[in-house]
């Protein structure tokens, strides 16, 4: 390709809503254009790049198995209605009507499609496993669409399914997904770690998340400093001491005025305690049943954790009317003793590390003191609730927790039974029985893997590609166009470069020789060979390497080897 037939262009001002580097540079780099709000163009040079990474995908998967299928993106209400998601799944369903008045939506995701699609085909046990995957567009309306291709609201993800006889042999396909995602995210050249993590609206009860390393990413990881413990903050948890509780010196429990505190902070300063000695309550709506959760003033009930705990589709905050009909009272004086409707209530473990404590005594201005867990109220259970932070203790070992930032570029679901019996997904076991198939899900998006490697590879010039996932492998800059012998020279190389396979582009353009370094610097190409006329007048060329900035001279007949050789070097590195 040459430089001055390609549809790009650099850019020096970018827009003020590329907050992060890697956003910006795919704008300087003319990778992308903004069509609407979390919507754009990919141009050659960023399609080029996800194009391979499928390809690396589609590559890992086909050697394990998967088989790659497409299924539409308008999806019909039904299904939704079928699996139960139609009505919890929010705002980030775009929902549109046909000119009939059907319901349809634009899929934020594939499970009732692909299940409908398999027990279409499905009758015995003979047929499983079934382990098939699409590349493809989805829209998921965004509430911050941002950061470029990392949040858009239509984004190419690659999405896979497996369906299986059993628990066991489900799980033997989830690991195995693991493993291939393992290995797909090192061939792109990706700093990351797999962590335990939450399912959220996907369901199931086992996932991990692939996270890139990097400080712009969105999710927080904990991970020990001495095993292999790795998980989201979303599902994170520590280890906890027991503590023997001596609650036969409590007296009774007591109201005590506390006007306007609410927050506590305000009721713990107000009343000369520490924060700790305060019960938070905050009364949930998980799917539609109102939740109290209780939890030690210090700390922060997880929602994540909330909503797992629960099985539950969706955990929000009762809204002031709720809160009103419940505790007879509003924010901030609720507590789990003398409520006005008997709910529920989830105390967290940090409960049961206090012998007593004060809690909002569903009156106005008012708190009680003096509230034991078992002798003024029994929670329906106690479980682990609460936001872990880092400096605790390590679950696994006795290691101390820390904490870092990730980008997630995949995540592997274990989904059990929960759509195929919903949906009647099902074959006929060996023993003649008919059962729902045992389904996993595994997802991974394309442009903010692509985004990501951008975040983790670039310096202050540009993009830094690792070569596997490189738009182009390299780029000829012939620095005097007025010079026949230069130009000449320079694509005679180029072709020679082609035919020993190697991805490249020649940049004709008659600009200054600045302009073509800067340009080849941003655009990220790993290798650049440089042709100009005092070095061809000694039968040798410059090659700059991208990554460590080197510049070595090689003799002309020489330097297609060089960067043929180079390249199989960067592509063993991760393969
Ligand atoms: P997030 O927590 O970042 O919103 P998610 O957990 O909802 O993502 P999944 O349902 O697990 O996303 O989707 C699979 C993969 O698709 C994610 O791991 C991520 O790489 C990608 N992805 C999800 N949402 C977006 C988005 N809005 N823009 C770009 N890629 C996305
Ligand atoms: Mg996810």
């Amino acid at each position: 390709m040459k430089v001055s037939q390609m549809f790009f262009q650099t850019l020096k001002e970018v827009p003020k809503e590329a907050q992060i580097e890697s956003h910006r540079l795919l704008y300087r780099a003319g990778m992308i254009q903004k069509l609407a709000s979390g919507v754009y163009n990919y141009l050659p040079l960023a399609l080029r790049s996800i194009r391979k990474i499928e390809d690396i995908i589609r590559e890992e998967l086909n050697k394990r198995g998967c088989q790659e299928v497409l299924m539409p993106s308008v999806q019909p209400a039904e299904l939704w209605q079928e699996s139960g998601r139609w009505n919890y799944y929010g705002p980030e369903l775009l929902r549109i009507k046909d000119r009939k008045g059907g319901d349809f939506c634009l899929g934020p995701t594939h499970e009732e499609v692909i299940t409908d699609m398999v027990r279409k085909n499905l009758r015995s046990y003979k047929q499983l496993p079934y382990n098939l995957y699409q590349f493809q567009s989805k829209f998921r309306d965004e509430v911050r669409p941002r950061f470029g291709l990392m949040r858009g609201r239509e984004f190419i993800m690659k999405d896979g399914y497996s369906f299986d006889i059993s628990e066991e042999k489900s799980k033997e396909n989830y690991w195995k997904m693991y493993e291939a995602y393992n290995a797909i995210f090192r061939r792109c050249g990706l700093r990351f770690k797999p962590v335990d993590a939450a399912t959220g609206a996907i369901g199931g009860d086992m996932s991990h998340e692939f996270q890139v390393l990097a400080d712009a990413g969105e999710d927080t990881i904990l991970s020990c400093n001495c095993c292999d413990y790795a998980a989201n903050l979303e599902k994170a948890t520590s280890r906890y001491s027991e503590i023997e509780r001596d609650t036969s010196n409590v007296p009774p429990a007591n109201d005590i005025p506390t006007p306007e505190q609410r927050s506590v902070e305000e009721v713990a300063a107000f009343l000369g305690k520490s924060t700790k000695e305060i019960m938070k309550s905050m009364i949930y709506i998980v799917d539609n049943e109102p939740v109290l959760v209780v939890i030690r003033g210090d700390l922060e009930i997880n929602e994540a954790k909330l909503q797992a705990f629960c099985h539950a589709n969706a955990v929000e905050l009762a809204d002031d009317a709720t809160l009103e009909e419940i505790s007879g009272t509003e924010h901030g004086f609720i507590g789990p003793v003398g409520l006005k409707k008997e709910v529920r209530i989830l105390a967290d473990y940090s409960i049961t590390t206090m012998d007593s404590l004060t809690a909002g005594a569903n009156k106005s201005d008012f708190h009680r003191e003096n509230i034991v867990m078992g002798r003024d109220f029994t929670p329906a259970a106690v479980a682990d609730l609460r936001v872990t932070t880092a400096g605790e203790a390590c679950p696994k070992c006795s290691g101390t927790l820390e904490e870092c930032r990730g980008i997630e570029v995949g995540q592997v679901f274990f989904l059990g039974t929960k759509y195929s019996s919903k949906m009647h997904c099902e074959f006929i076991a060996e023993n003649g029985e008919s059962i729902p198939a045992v389904m996993g899900c595994y997802g991974i998006g394309v442009g903010r893997t692509m985004q990501a490697a951008i975040e983790q590879n670039h310096d202050e010039f540009g993009i830094i590609w690792p070569m596997a996932i490189a738009p182009y492998e390299a780029i000829v800059l012939p620095l005097q166009m007025n010079k026949p012998e230069v130009v000449e020279a320079a694509f005679k190389f180029y072709e020679s470069l082609k035919a020993l396979g190697i991805e490249a582009v020649i940049d004709d353009r008659d600009e200054r020789a600045g302009f073509k370094f800067n340009d080849a610097d941003l655009v990220g190409y790993p290798v650049q060979i440089i042709f100009g006329a005092k070095s061809l007048t000694n039968g040798s060329v410059e090659i700059k390497i991208r990554k460590t900035n080197q510049k070595v001279e090689v003799a002309i007949g020489e330097a297609a080897e060089f960067v043929a050789n180079f390249k199989k070097q960067e592509m063993a590195v991760n393969a």
